[in-house]
């Protein structure tokens, strides 16, 4: 097989729904149009409602239309998608989608490699996963994978039920757990910027670095998702997933080779050091918000309880901030800050990397702030790096000034940095699972997860809503760096 254009079958099961119109469809698109896929592949959207192959492709041609703006001028890449209508509880059904899988094996020469994309609820999993071993779907000449959507499990109980359950027709390599964070550039380049430039790693460590901030701020409200947002929270919808994975590329020390095992076997040990917290700390380490009634960019929003769908008392949070201590050599006494929420003032994804003060400041007597030296890895809208020094103000005797020093990726003219899914279905397709979570990686970060996520269900907050829809959060998430002396850097920092 040629590994960089991958022969598969697509199934994707859910292919009505919001992430395969938005998401899924125009990223296959993408890949085709790059000439990542050759004519020998097929996707076959499956879903509930009845749809001749003809109208699931006019659906897929208006979603890659509305993705790129453009008029799609010919039927090739639309002559590659078939529909097949499933009752997820009936085996008829399966046999019939596995008789199309033969066909379309046999007519566009693809060696039985079999993608199985669940973007549905998670409740269906197991009953899918079932009837796929069942019914001889799995039973393929070539390889098969299963792509898994979050949310993984409620907590580790039902995340272990979950994977027992795909793991009686998956093996855990045949299985891509999808964390998009890890699709995206700037996440996959901390890597980089950490093990390929001898000015960072020496310094990577508790001796020279303060503190680490990351923040995953966003404008929107839980719009159409409140039925499923009110029952999961900020906590379970990011911090479990995308802000651990976060932290673990941060902290992880140099893998021996850049190979998935090698990797995933790093961050494993992060999630492992994770101090674990008490019940009885939780409020020590953790703080939770839920946003009131506001201005976001100029427009009046209402609350989370007068969302749709939201219960009018709702005790879920939008909001989270912690602070994340690990404990290892590397990383003993750094505290790790991450907060995220709903209904922020901006939408951004930056971590910043605070770096300790020089031993003795020469300079304070004649300046009157001397910033620290800051790393700032601009995730998203942005992406970049920016280095926050001190240099001598010009024309003044001995005065300092902060400077920066900026990358940045996406302002460079012809680079049209892939979207997350396209990069992670491509690498799905080749067999590349690095940048998709290992069930290890999961019951760690639900291990780390549950005590807080049992705390505050079992007590209400008797100050929701304790933001104002539009502000960065609950005071009490300032509160939380205040203690040990340090602030949240603002997400648009020029220098003190
Ligand atoms: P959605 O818009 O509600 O779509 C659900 C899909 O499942 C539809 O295609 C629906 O088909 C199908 N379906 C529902 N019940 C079915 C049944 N009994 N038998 C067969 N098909 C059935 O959901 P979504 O937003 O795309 O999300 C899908 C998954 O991705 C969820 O696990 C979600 O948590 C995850 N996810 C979504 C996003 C996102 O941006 N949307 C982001 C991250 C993760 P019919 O309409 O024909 O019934």
């Amino acid at each position: 097989m040629n590994n960089m254009n991958p022969k598969s079958l697509i199934v994707i099961f859910g292919a009505t729904g919001d992430l395969a119109k938005r998401k899924l469809f125009p990223s296959i698109y993408k890949l085709y149009q790059k000439g990542k896929l050759t004519e020998e592949f097929a996707v076959v959207g499956v879903a509930r409602r009845p749809l001749s192959h003809e109208e699931f492709r006019s659906y897929v041609r208006q979603s890659v239309e509305d993705s790129t703006s453009q008029e799609l001028k010919s039927d090739t890449f639309i002559s590659h998608f078939y529909y097949h209508s499933l009752d997820v509880t009936s085996t008829a059904s399966y046999q019939e989608l596995k008789s199309l899988l033969e066909r379309l094996d046999e007519a566009y020469n693809v060696p039985g490699n079999r993608i199985f994309y669940l973007a549905m609820a998670p409740e269906f999993f197991g009953t899918i996963t079932a009837h796929l071993k069942s019914e001889g779907l799995t039973a393929t000449n070539g390889w098969k994978r299963l792509v898994i959507e979050k949310p993984f499990g409620h907590d580790l109980k039902t995340a272990q039920q979950l994977n027992q359950e795909i793991r009686k027709a998956f093996s855990e390599k045949e299985i891509f757990r999808i964390d998009h964070y890890l699709g995206k550039e700037m996440v996959q380049n901390i890597e980089v910027i950490r093990f390929a430039n001898a000015i960072f790693e020496p310094l990577w460590n508790n001796r020279f670095i303060a503190n680490i901030q990351i923040t995953s701020s966003e404008t929107l409200g839980v719009e159409d998702r409140g039925r499923y947002y009110d029952h999961s929270g900020a906590l379970r919808d990011m911090v479990q997933n995308h802000m651990l994975q976060m932290v673990a590329l941060l902290a992880m020390e140099p893998p021996i080779k850049l190979t998935t095992d090698e990797i995933r076997s790093e961050k494993v040990k992060v999630l492992r050091a994770l101090r674990p917290i008490a019940h009885d700390e939780v409020e020590q380490y953790f703080v939770r918000g839920q946003y009131g009634k506001g201005i976001v960019k100029g427009k009046e929003v209402v609350g989370y309880r007068e969302e749709n769908n939201v219960d009018p008392n709702s005790n879920t949070e939008t909001f989270v901030a912690g602070k994340l201590m690990i404990d290892n050599f590397r990383w003993a006494g750094v505290p790790f800050y991450i907060r995220t929420g709903k209904r922020m003032t901006e939408k951004s994804t930056k971590i910043v990397v605070q770096f300790k003060d020089v031993p003795m400041n020469l300079y304070y007597r004649t300046s009157e702030t001397i910033s620290p030296n800051l790393l700032v890895i601009h995730i998203q809208p942005d992406e970049g790096i920016t280095l926050h020094l001190n240099a001598k103000k010009s024309g003044e005797t001995m005065k300092t000034t902060p400077i920066k020093l900026d990358y940045c990726n996406n302002c460079i003219d012809g680079i049209n940095t892939p979207e997350a899914y396209e990069k992670l279905l491509y690498d799905c397709m080749r067999g590349d699972a690095t940048n998709f979570t290992h069930w290890d990686e999961v019951a760690a970060s639900w291990s780390f997860i549950d005590p807080i996520s049992e705390v505050w269900e079992n007590t209400k907050a008797a100050d929701f809503p304790n933001y104002e829809a539009g502000s960065m959060g609950p005071k009490a998430a300032d509160e939380l760096l205040k203690k040990d002396g340090f602030y949240w850097w603002p997400i648009h920092y020029n220098g003190l």
